[in-house]
């Protein structure tokens, strides 16, 4: 018997793990954290919750934590405690003395998208009016870019269409590159209630995830595509929409521009798109992708979810075009149970986005080249901000490695582990002579680190997060930060030391300043969101109580714009060496690079990361289930332990990536999205082979 102490009382906030933004009752006894309780009135999940949100906060008060800041002159040198004064001095020094030895552009930063609005804000205006340079990023650019930018293009705004409670209106719902099972259990769990109402399902996935069959729950289509070749499913089933003469005239004559639809249905009607032909490359059968494809157009209200089985590919933003046009010419935008919605990995990956952490970017999704908008901040800031755009993460790497960058600013980001390349991130962050890790635990990339900031919880901070929906939740602090500042006051310190006149005295004020200069945000303040609980941006004048679906009467471009989508193999190729093609997910009980789930007792559920193999394929190389493999790329190879099972295609493997020890990036190679450098982690080549393990 677990004898759990009686809680004194309760602080509501939102959870720091997915993109569905539950919210949690916190109780506690003094500074103590007693349980999470999923808060019945919480908009996002109604009461309900998963096992990362109910359980997975031990990491709060885990050994592991750093408190104290911590100093180095070279990386091989063993750290030393030293006071924040002295950190944030020796920061603002060596910050200048690279700007002025190296030049502005010189020196840059990363947000979090598991940091609040508040401090990503903070942030990039930290490396725009401190720094000199837009030389800020975020690590969205590894998942959700290709949404940004292939959104912005087909309908005018970087963000999801719908809410989450639209659900309950869809008939015909097709999952694409996403597993909501596992990674956004919350929603995952309504969708599948809204399926055994009696709405339909087509999954596009290479992998048999759990939504295909499962209690009461069978997908009417499967496509089981080969990786990398999602643009040709799409396009192809646009082709029998199209040809068969399915598509929703009356919606694209009204509120899309009509020629260039009608290039775009010349373009996917060229029989080289029809699906007997793309067969060869896609591996689906043609009649599966008639019917998903006449199913959709013609099944009443059809929603498109992806996540990033869509993002991360040479074609991510192409592949997000895709899904628009594929919404556009059923008319399914703009009405309850329709629309295409990004499903977001991280709490705050749409916030991030939202605050202006892209280098072409201000907040609001406004571009460094508009004038008017850069004046807005220039007058509030006191500064002038450049109309260049800055440096992606990529960028910063090359260009370190190139001997002209040299320092950074990484706020709760670990980009050796999370990023592409290992090797090449390695060598970046080496050849900088300052590199700034501002995070709860000395991670991977800390050890290219020459000073240590500690972090704080979302337990010990005010703020607020904004989930895939939009909707703009209140963090809410419920205990004493353990390293003694919340991260926003850190940055604030920060900016303070390199002489700039910051004085917020709360996280409320930020948000004012947001609302302030963000058009879609101008009604947001923590009293609103207190009286309203949360609210959906835009958020202003003419949606005072925000806005739960979008592009309702119009699109924010105003005409809806079909792209054609043209399918381009990546270059990342199978062959004799590398026969075999990589993809990779998460798991229920874990959150990506498993930071702070592993140092919980979620681990018990998951305690290494196994590579799925089919049975013929483990057959043919000798291997049983449960035995040590290599797997190997032509970028590098790592050891672990098989998972024999026909969810994966034959030609397919699959694994997770929440343990270190799995070095998943360590395989994946460095091909990214043409439009954003999002990495392309979803298609590797590679050969397994027996081993005697690690
Ligand atoms: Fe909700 Fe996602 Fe947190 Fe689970 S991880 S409790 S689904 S926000």
């Amino acid at each position: 018997v677990i004898e759990i102490g009686q809680p004194e009382h309760s602080v509501v906030t939102t959870c720091a793990y997915c993109g569905v933004g539950c919210s949690f009752k916190a109780e506690m006894r003094g500074e103590e954290l007693v349980r999470m309780v999923p808060w019945k009135d919480g908009q996002a999940n109604r009461g309900h919750s998963c096992v990362k949100g109910r359980f997975a906060y031990g990491y709060s008060t885990h050994k592991d934590r750093i408190l104290n800041p911590m100093i180095r002159e070279k990386i091989s040198d063993p750290w030393r405690e030293v006071t924040w004064e002295e950190a944030y001095a020796h920061v603002a020094a060596e910050f200048r003395r690279i700007q002025y030895q190296y030049g502005r552009d010189s020196v840059g930063g990363i947000t979090s998208s598991r940091c609040t609005n508040e401090e990503t804000y903070l942030v990039q205006k930290l490396v725009r009016a401190g720094f000199g340079n837009n030389n800020v990023d975020t690590c969205a650019r590894v998942c959700h870019s290709p949404t940004g930018y292939g959104l912005g293009q087909a309908f005018g705004t970087s963000a999801g269409t719908q809410n989450f409670d639209s659900v309950e209106f869809t008939d015909v719902a097709v999952i694409i590159g996403a597993n909501p099972t596992d990674g956004h259990p919350v929603f995952g769990s309504r969708l599948k209630k809204r399926l055994r109402e009696g709405a339909k399902l087509i999954v596009i996935d290479p992998r048999r995830t759990d939504i295909v069959r499962s209690p009461h729950v069978e997908a009417s289509y499967h496509l089981p595509l080969k990786p990398g070749t999602n643009v040709a499913i799409l396009t192809s089933i646009a082709h029998v929409i199209v040809t068969e003469g399915l598509a929703n005239e009356a919606f694209i004559r009204e509120r899309c521009d009509w020629s260039e639809y009608e290039d775009w249905a010349s373009f996917v009607a060229e029989p080289y798109h029809s699906p007997e032909a793309t067969e060869a490359y896609t591996g689906v059968p043609a009649d599966l992708v008639r019917g998903a494809a006449r199913l959709f157009a013609t099944g009443g209200n059809g929603a498109i979810y992806y996540g990033l089985g869509v993002t991360e590919h040479s074609q991510g933003s192409t592949t997000v075009m895709a899904i628009a046009n594929l919404a556009m010419v059923t008319g399914n935008i703009g009405r309850p149970g329709v629309g295409v919605n990004p499903l977001r990995g991280q709490n705050n990956v749409q916030g991030s986005c939202d605050m202006g952490s892209f280098p072409h970017e201000l907040p609001g999704y406004r571009h460094v080249s508009d004038d008017a908008t850069r004046e807005t901040f220039e007058k509030l800031w006191g500064v002038e901000i450049s109309s260049e755009p800055g440096l992606r993460i990529p960028n910063m790497l090359d260009a370190a490695v190139d001997g002209t960058f040299k320092g950074i600013y990484i706020q709760g980001e670990d980009i050796l582990q999370s990023d592409p390349d290992t090797k090449h991130v390695a060598a970046g962050l080496a050849a900088m002579e300052c590199v700034v890790v501002h995070d709860l635990f000395l991670n991977e990339t800390a050890n290219y680190a020459h000073v240590f900031l500690p972090g704080s919880t979302f337990l010990e901070k005010d703020g607020t997060f904004t989930n895939a929906e939009r909707r703009i939740n209140r963090v809410r602090k419920v205990m004493t930060p353990k390293n003694g500042y919340a991260d926003w006051e850190v940055t604030q310190k920060l900016a303070q030391a390199m002489g700039m006149n910051w004085n917020y005295r709360h996280p409320s004020e930020i948000m004012d300043e947001i609302a302030a200069t963000t058009p879609s945000f101008a009604l947001v303040s923590y009293d609103y969101l207190e009286k309203m609980g949360s609210v959906q941006w835009p958020c202003n004048e003419k949606h005072p109580e925000g806005s739960p679906i979008m592009h309702v009467d119009g699109f924010v471009r105003g005409k809806g714009k079909f792209i054609r989508t043209e399918y381009v193999a990546t270059d990342e190729r199978t062959g004799p060496r590398f026969p075999l093609l990589l993809t990779t997910g998460r798991i229920l009980s874990q959150y990506n690079v498993g930071a702070q789930t592993r140092r919980t007792d979620n681990v018990v559920w998951h305690a290494e990361d196994r590579l799925e193999i089919h049975p013929h394929d483990a057959e043919q190389r000798g291997i049983r289930d449960g035995d040590w493999i290599r797997l190997a790329s032509r970028a590098g190879e790592t050891t672990l332990r098989s998972l024999i099972t026909d969810r994966v295609a034959p030609g397919v493997v699959y694994t997770t990536f929440h343990h270190p020890t799995t070095q998943a990036n360590v395989i994946t190679t460095d091909f990214s999205d043409w439009a954003t450098n999002c990495p392309e982690y979803k298609v590797t080549a590679v050969q397994v082979m027996p081993s005697n393990g690690p």
